[in-house]
């Protein structure tokens, strides 16, 4: 499906070089949304704006101190960037988890205290945070991902109870493991923890807790997160997709 519905709507999609982020792009520019790439990775992100016909934002957002200031001109805001580290708490080096912390929760908060201002004078704005089944459950020997992506939850809800006078909506999706290089790390990372073969971990940890039994795809993500984004869904704030194969319901 593609209309034109978001046609003169200006979109940043953080860690839009990669992944599920490349494919939020792609579906927001596929529905006329002027998309821009912010990413660290500056070949990435200027790769997929030319893709898309839009442009690149090259950003660390781990050096949360240059986004204090920051102003930003958008009606969407897909807070997607990612990292992830697999440690046991006890030799998990605090620096990574302020790492994680700081592209993860912090910048998310820095990226929306940027752009309300803007959206509110246009009455207009659609906020989605790409959170993960773990912004709802945790794991372990995922401290750091788990405590960032439940504190985004918190987030996304008082943005929403916060934006909704003013027409815009913060809601956030939740994917189970989805096909992207982040995952393809995760399963190296896992195989090594949990002393498995490479297929073994995708049976036994990814896809345990999956009723559906497969990873999910990027794009599938992508016109979740579209919808959200669309006039359509103008009463849906505050909550929480998720696309976890039957996950979460068990
Ligand atoms: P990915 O590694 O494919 O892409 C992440 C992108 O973020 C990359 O382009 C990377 O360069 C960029 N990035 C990383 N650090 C950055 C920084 N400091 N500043 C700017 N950009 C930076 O990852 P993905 O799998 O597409 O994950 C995207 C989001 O989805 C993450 O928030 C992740 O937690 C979430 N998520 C992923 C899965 C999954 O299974 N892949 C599941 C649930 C949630």
């Amino acid at each position: 499906m593609s209309t034109r519905e978001l046609e003169g709507r200006r979109a940043v999609v953080t860690g839009g070089g990669s992944g599920i982020g490349r494919a939020v792009a792609e579906g927001l520019a596929a529905r006329g949304a002027h998309v821009v790439v912010a990413d660290i990775d500056a070949d990435a992100a200027g790769k997929v704006a030319a893709d898309v016909g839009g442009e690149a934002w090259v950003v660390d957002l781990s050096d949360t101190a240059a986004l204090d200031e920051l102003t930003l001109e958008a009606d969407v805001l897909v807070n997607n960037a990612g990292i992830q580290r697999v440690s046991p708490i006890e030799v998990l080096a605090p620096d990574t988890f302020r790492l994680i912390h700081s592209v993860m929760l912090e910048a998310p908060f820095l990226l929306v205290r940027a752009v309300l201002p803007h959206m509110y004078a246009r009455g207009w704005g659609r906020i989605v945070n790409v959170s993960s089944v773990h912004g709802l459950r945790a794991s372990a020997f995922k401290s750091a991902y788990v405590s960032a992506k439940h504190g985004l939850e918190g987030l996304s809800k008082v943005t929403a109870l916060e934006g909704a006078a003013h027409g815009v909506t913060s809601n956030c999706v939740n994917p189970g493991y989805v096909r992207t290089p982040l995952v393809e790390k995760q399963i190296t990372d896992q195989a090594r923890v949990h002393d498995l073969s490479e297929d073994e971990v995708l049976a036994q940890v990814m896809l345990k807790n999956s009723a559906v039994k497969r990873l999910v795809e990027p794009r599938e993500v992508s016109s979740l997160v579209a919808w959200l984004c669309s006039p359509d869904a103008g009463m849906v704030t505050g909550a929480s997709y998720a696309m976890d194969g039957g996950w979460s319901a068990r």
